[in-house]
């Protein structure tokens, strides 16, 4: 049994294999697949844009398809229409995609202005890292998966592994960033690790273990 994964990172490939833990489904990037798709994430939802990519892959393929969404959600900065910030909008916050020192930036002048906009009272720091599964068969059953991971937003980056807004994510229960803890313990309680189990337990009712 093999899925497509609709990602060309292979370290994300091997965390959700080890996440999986399940010998008889293999994962195989889009990596190696020429003319993979890359739609638009036009969703308002990580649910949405992560069924996106893999229903994508799932038509150039015609093989069952997993894809992955995921962002920061803070709490004072959800919009009044509902919409997470900057959530979907995570790798892209500041204008430009991928640029993690300006998205941490403008995320801390962002609150820095609500607190100057409330004559300098605190804002709430609660956020959330949240990532969303979609699974996709070939005759386009959707199955979805979410998970989240919630903490504070500190004022300052802390720590220099991991990527994104890790530095500034210190995550309820530690007393150390994302940023400064091991990967190996990061990755066991984040954000994809929920989603991950969530959809492992998918996984192994549509394809029970031999
Ligand atoms: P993607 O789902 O890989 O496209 O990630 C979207 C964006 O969300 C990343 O570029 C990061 O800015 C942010 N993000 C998602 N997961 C994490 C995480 O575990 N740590 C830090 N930032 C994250």
């Amino acid at each position: 049994m093999t899925i497509v994964l609709a990602s060309r990172n292979l370290h994300k490939l091997r965390e959700l294999e080890r996440l999986f833990d399940l010998p008889h489904i293999q994962l195989r990037s889009a990596l190696d697949l020429e003319g993979a798709p890359d739609p638009e994430e036009t969703g308002v939802t990580f649910a949405e844009n992560a069924a996106i990519k893999a229903e994508a892959l799932m038509r150039f393929t015609g093989e069952w398809a997993l894809a992955d969404d995921s962002g920061l959600c803070v709490d004072a900065l959800r919009r009044p229409d509902g919409i997470e910030v900057p959530g979907v909008y995570s790798a892209r916050y500041c204008g430009r995609h991928g640029d993690d020192g300006a998205n941490n930036a403008k995320l801390l002048a962002d609150l820095d202005a609500l607190e100057a906009a409330a004559d300098g009272a605190p804002v709430s720091r609660r956020c959330r890292f949240v990532s969303a599964l979609a699974l996709v068969a070939p005759d386009g059953r959707v199955f979805h998966a979410e998970g989240d991971c919630p903490g504070t937003l500190l004022r300052a980056g802390r720590g220099s592994n991991g990527f994104g807004y890790d530095p500034l994510f210190l995550p309820d229960g530690y007393d150390r960033t994302f940023a400064e803890l091991p990967s190996e313990v990061k990755c066991t309680f984040s954000h994809r690790a929920v989603s991950a189990r969530a959809m492992r337990r998918i996984l192994l009712e549509l394809f029970p273990a031999p």
